[in-house]
């Protein structure tokens, strides 16, 4: 390849290599115990997988149509329509996407313009703000701060302006674990009424929840539904995060504009694997567990630390738990997560590259959707410190 000296001006100057590709990839040269990028450790069903190659075999292998296939669609109205009671109409208002990170891209392409704000909480997953910038966008961070991560309502008041155009929740959070409480909806129902401002709601960890908790999705309050772009991911739901398909639910006037990008970014998402899914998804337990199935890897995983150095943090949804080693050592975050993958093999995201600002609160994240016995090896490392 020639060199270029063609002058290119970066539209996004800051953004780097993720975080998570620098752990894991650091995990990989040093033959670390890999906790750091939040993917399962174990396969998805063997019957899943046997209805994929299935639809393979049946010759569904052309392209969908641009918004899905109509049975996953309908599937996705029913399974939604009976956890939230609320009515998406699969012709207009589900959209198949090819994952979480595609929907949260078109929704935000589909509405920002150049000089609207955006409200958006920290820590914060990666992809948001740069995808906000990349359209002209200011991002309006709120600081949200361990040991649990809950908004600060009257900051989101200061912070809104007629130029405010989205909010973006993630609930249940990565990377702290929080969830959105009955007080945070009615928080944001008041601030957001008689306003235009709209809510990209991330939840793709809607049944990753514990203790019996709730899961507020804003599928489930008219007054922030119909304002709302809610965003999910298969890949967490079927243990399959390879695999990169997910959806968005959205009212009719906010679907026809998500779709508008959405024909031109990817068109369409891969057909076997949409078939494949809205088969499997009629046995509702597929996902109905999920909860139950994750809340004992935390609660495992949570046994296990309490014999190291670190202070674990509450975990109520999600599958990452944060640990404080503020008691043991003073250096960064991001040093201690590198020594700690180098000298101790494991590794871990620190938690300040979920700020801006880089705050550091001295807190890692492990990501638990792993087997036990990776969990006991991990752990087995950590006691060494
Ligand atoms: N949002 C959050 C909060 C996530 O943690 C992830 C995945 N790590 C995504 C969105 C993206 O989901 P997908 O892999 O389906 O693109």
């Amino acid at each position: 390849m020639p060199t270029s000296n063609l002058k290119t001006q970066s539209k996004l100057p800051k953004v780097g290599t993720t975080i998570f590709s620098v752990m894991s990839q650091l995990a990989t040269e040093h033959n670390a115990v890999n906790l750091s990028q939040g993917f399962p450790d174990f396969e998805p069903e063997q019957s899943l997988k046997n209805l994929i190659s299935e639809c393979i075999h049946k010759s569904y292998n052309q392209y969908a149509p641009m918004p899905g296939i109509m049975p996953l669609r309908e599937r996705i109205a029913e399974k939604t329509a009976r956890l939230y009671n609320a009515n998406y109409h699969p012709d207009t208002e589900i959209t198949i996407t090819a994952g979480g990170t595609q929907a949260i891209f078109t929704a935000i392409a589909a509405v920002i313009k150049e000089g609207d704000e955006v409200i958006v909480f920290e820590p914060a997953y990666d992809c948001y703000i740069p995808t906000i910038q990349l359209f002209g966008g200011i991002a309006r961070m709120v600081q949200m701060e361990p040991p649990n991560f809950k908004i600060d309502w009257g900051i989101v008041k200061k912070l809104i302006t007629n130029k405010t155009k989205l909010i973006i929740l993630n609930s249940p959070h990565n990377p702290s674990g929080s969830i959105l409480s009955e007080k945070d909806i009615k928080e944001l129902i008041n601030i957001t009424k008689n306003t235009d401002i709209l809510i990209l709601s991330d939840e793709v960890y809607e049944h990753l929840i514990f203790d019996g908790e709730t899961h507020h999705s804003m599928a489930k309050y008219p007054e922030l539904a119909e304002r709302s772009f809610i965003v999910a991911s298969f890949g967490k739901i079927l243990h399959a995060t390879g695999w990169k398909i997910g959806y968005c639910l959205a009212p009719t006037n906010l679907m026809t504009e998500f779709r508008k990008v959405h024909q031109f970014n990817v068109f369409s998402v891969n057909t076997p694997f949409q078939y494949a899914i809205a088969e499997y998804l009629k046995d509702e337990n597929t996902y109905l567990q999920l909860g139950l199935f994750y809340q004992q890897k935390r609660d495992y995983f949570a046994k296990l630390l309490q014999s190291t150095k670190f202070k674990l943090l509450p975990v109520k949804g999600s599958y990452f738990q944060t640990v404080s080693f503020a008691y043991y050592s003073d250096e960064t975050d991001l040093d201690f997560a590198k020594r700690l993958t180098i000298d101790y093999k494991v590794a871990s995201v620190p938690v300040s590259a979920f700020y801006t600002n880089g705050e550091d609160y001295k807190l890692l994240r492990f990501c638990f959707a792993k087997q036990e016995k990776t969990l006991e090896l991990a752990v087995n490392n950590l006691l060494k410190l």
